[in-house]
């Protein structure tokens, strides 16, 4: 019986298929930032987005004061994370982007404009995929290795897509509690999940530019789903995943709590923090050696619109 076991804390096994983490850890963390910044308010508005200042002055706050003081906070903790970031946002905000490379931290890929997946056509997904990959390699130096789709739109060409362009992981699923495989006719590629209830946009933003309001909880209120949400993959042998973005968990009362709550869990000694692709490539050697089998999805699921027999649609 291992030592947690015995304490009786993870005496009831809640995760199935527990992923060996590095060094025994008991569970990987990376927190997530979209830096979206302005790229919402042009794409929702495109003929009057440029004359809304105070909406973009409210999402700037991501690349000119909410980056430059997480990527700090990151150096004094000591660990490096993932940002996801449209393309037209590194060509937009490179001070933002040299603070993250600097930092040593992934620069991921999110969309150009931060466009929806879903509403094109095969072609301009291809188009506007490349499009950013290009970007990303000028400003890193490296193709990107993970994509997570803009508001979660994964769309059901986005797999072959991303698996033809030498993907390592997906960021836009939110399947399990641990990775996993989504698997196609053209390959495979690694899901690091998350979901709703990790992302920051219910709990604080209140946009009505954005057509999305929400009752702004305070930063002590905001952070608790966060904590549950971490002692859960803590006790279990999760992944956790939020999904911050700078404008909104980079203001200044809710990233002080929320700092505080990083450094308190990297106190236990017994986390790993990393950057999306370390945890993708610690599954793929994983897989390799032997010692874990992760669950797969096949895909598509379904050929297309789900419809069943009645005698309404005979
Ligand atoms: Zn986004």
């Amino acid at each position: 019986m291992s030592e947690a076991e015995n304490s009786g804390q993870s005496s009831q096994r809640m995760i199935a298929n527990p992923v060996p983490w590095p060094d025994g850890a008991k569970c990987a963390c990376c927190v997530t930032f979209d830096m979206d910044a302005d790229s919402l308010i042009h794409l929702d508005h495109p003929e009057d987005g440029h004359t809304r200042v105070s909406a973009i002055s409210m999402l700037q706050y991501g690349p000119d004061v909410a980056v430059p003081r997480i990527v700090e906070t990151y150096r004094r903790l000591g660990i490096r994370q993932t940002f996801f970031v449209p393309a037209w946002c590194i060509e937009r905000y490179p001070g933002a982007i040299e603070l993250m490379l600097k930092g040593g931290h992934e620069v991921a890929h999110h969309g150009y404009l931060h466009e929806n997946p879903r509403r094109q056509s095969r072609e301009q997904q291809a188009f506007w995929l490349d499009r950013a990959i290009d970007v990303i390699k000028r400003t890193t130096g490296a193709a990107p290795r993970g994509w997570r789709a803009p508001l979660y739109n994964f769309s059901d060409q986005s797999l072959d897509l991303l698996i033809d362009r030498g993907f390592l992981y997906d960021a836009s699923l939110m399947g399990d509690d641990v990775p996993y495989l989504i698997t196609s006719e053209a390959g495979r590629l690694i899901e690091l999940p998350s979901h709703w209830g990790l992302d920051d946009w219910p709990q604080y933003v209140h946009a009505m530019d954005l057509d999305y309001m929400m009752p702004v909880r305070a930063p002590s209120v905001g952070l608790q789903i966060f904590t549950e949400e971490f002692e859960a993959a803590y006790r279990y042998g999760g992944l956790w995943v939020p999904v911050l973005h700078p404008f909104a968990t980079g203001r200044l009362s809710r990233w002080a709590i929320m700092s505080e709550f990083l450094e308190s869990v990297l106190g236990r000694g017994d986390v790993w923090f990393a950057p999306m692709e370390e945890i993708a490539a610690h599954i793929n050697s994983v897989i390799a050696s032997g010692s874990y089998t992760p669950r797969t999805v096949a895909t598509p699921q379904y050929s297309g619109p789900v419809q069943v027999n009645s005698p309404f649609n005979s």
